[in-house]
């Protein structure tokens, strides 16, 4: 098939990289210039395991092409399906740039006189598909639903690990509301085998994201108020306690004599809270929407104070454990959201340097790939706030270091090297991903969230 992507970003890219994997051709539009040339160039604009790799292939072998003219694309192809991004700002869900794609895919349409589906992929807000959308592409083009289809397809894909959720998904997730709108979108992912694909009508497939990621965003901050707890009451490990919570055969069932371990219980983990460019925002949005619709959800809402809170209680309690931040060099190990990704994104190293630097600590983040997006955040500052790739570098001579993204090189950090290079070897475990037995015998300080 051939399939215009509107929105170039981290779900745009490894959407039409994946789709043109599977044989579809694939061009993909974006508004900045930059992106279409590195796609062009076929070097990835975002750091996402395994997308340079297809998008050699992809681009080499002539099945996927980046540029800026959707008009064109939009004639020439059969499905348009828009990525582009949803922000959450000043109390709403932003949808201007899914507007803006949706005139701009309607205006193309008015001279276009095959069947077209237009699918929204991009995560908004139930009805804005089948009112919003619908109604600016029958303004746009002077024609009804039923002369173009329309579908709305979430997508579930995971930072870091993008490209293998894109090709081996859990789910399709397809909602339309017509025949003609489902069997072209069952075509899109023809090449997907035994995955199950969910028909639903356009409003539930919307939901369905929504409802997947409050519920994932819950399950950690659930964990976040137990640790809490845990650390009020003092002697309890909260990696202890969820520990054995999960091995209830509900949460861990047992196949032949293995555990099954299913990813879910990495939700079921206390850390220093969640980031990212989908939990907080879409939470944010489905409670806003709710409350529009005259409901407000309190778990949700509850989610969101447990996860704010999440990174500043880990600061506050290293400020009691330091005295004070002042002429202190803190190291911060990680500044991505999560390991495997460069997105910086409500990331909440982004919270606890703020925190930091607003104490009068100097402080150094360490990540691998995230320190130029940090830099456009919060900019390096000599010598107040600096960024390196070298963890040795900001360990060097530091009173603390908290570990805020279990990049696996963080965690292979041997306890002997924080007793070597820092100046104070404390080690505030900020995801709960350290050995504390073996860095407390080699002579370090642990402070761990949900353990006092
Ligand atoms: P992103 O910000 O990385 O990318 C969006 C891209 O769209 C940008 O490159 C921007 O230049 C481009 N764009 C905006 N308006 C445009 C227009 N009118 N024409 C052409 N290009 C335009 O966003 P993202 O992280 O890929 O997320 C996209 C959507 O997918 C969001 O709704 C998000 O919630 C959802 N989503 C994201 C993830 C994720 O892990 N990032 C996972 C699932 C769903």
């Amino acid at each position: 098939m051939k399939i215009t992507i509107i929105g170039t970003g981290y779900v745009g890219l490894v959407t039409g990289a994946c789709l043109a994997v599977r044989g579809h051709q694939v061009t993909c539009i974006d508004k900045k210039r930059d992106i279409v040339e590195k796609i062009n160039n076929m070097q990835a604009p975002i750091y996402e395991p395994g997308l340079e790799k297809i998008l050699k292939e992809v681009v080499a072998s002539g099945r996927l092409a980046a540029g800026n003219d959707l008009k064109n694309s939009v004639l020439a192809s059969e499905v348009s399906i828009i990525t582009v991004g949803t922000p959450f700002g000043d109390g709403v869900i932003d949808l201007s740039s899914i507007e803006n794609s949706a005139r701009e895919i309607g205006e193309a349409l008015r001279e276009k006189h095959d069947f077209h589906i237009v699918c929204v992929k991009s995560t908004v807000v139930p009805t804005t598909t089948d009112t919003l959308v619908k109604n600016i592409l029958r303004a746009a083009s002077g024609k009804e639903p039923g002369e173009f289809g329309l579908a709305m397809n979430p997508e579930f894909l995971r930072e870091g690990k993008a490209v293998e959720d894109f090709m081996y998904p859990d789910r399709i997730v397809i909602g339309a509301d017509d025949e003609r709108s489902f069997a072209g979108m069952r075509k899109v992912y023809d090449g997907f085998l035994d995955v199950p694909i969910i028909q639903v009508n356009i409003r539930t497939a919307e939901m369905i994201k929504y409802v997947a990621n409050a519920l994932l965003a819950s399950l950690i901050s659930f964990s976040n108020e137990a640790a809490s707890i845990c650390e009020a009451t003092g002697g309890v490990d909260i990696k202890e306690v969820l520990a054995a919570v999960t091995l209830d055969k509900r949460f861990n069932p047992r196949i032949g004599n293995k555990l099954a371990d299913p990813e879910m219980n990495q939700y079921l983990q206390a850390g220093c809270g969640f980031g990212g460019s989908c939990f907080p925002k879409d939470v944010k949005a489905l409670i806003s929407f709710s409350m529009e619709k005259g409901y407000l959800p309190r778990i949700m809402a509850s989610t969101l104070t447990v996860n704010q809170e999440q990174p500043l209680r880990l600061v506050g309690r290293l400020e009691k454990k330091l005295g004070t931040f002042e002429n202190k060099k803190i190291a911060v190990l990680g500044l991505a959201f999560k390991p495997g990704t460069d997105d910086i994104r409500e990331s909440p190293s982004i919270t606890i340097i703020t925190k930091l630097l607003e104490k009068k600590a100097q402080v150094f983040g360490v990540d691998p790939v995230a320190t130029r997006n940090m830099e456009s955040v919060i900019p390096q500052a000599f010598p107040n706030v600096l960024y390196t790739t070298d963890y040795k570098i900001a360990l060097q001579n530091a009173d603390a270091v908290i570990l805020a993204t279990s990049w696996p090189d963080f965690i292979k950090i041997a306890p002997e090297e924080y007793l070597q290079l820092m100046k104070y070897p404390l080690v505030v475990d900020g995801r709960r991903v350290l050995d504390k037995k073996s860095l407390e015998k080699a002579g370090c300080i642990y402070l761990g969230v949900g353990l006092v």
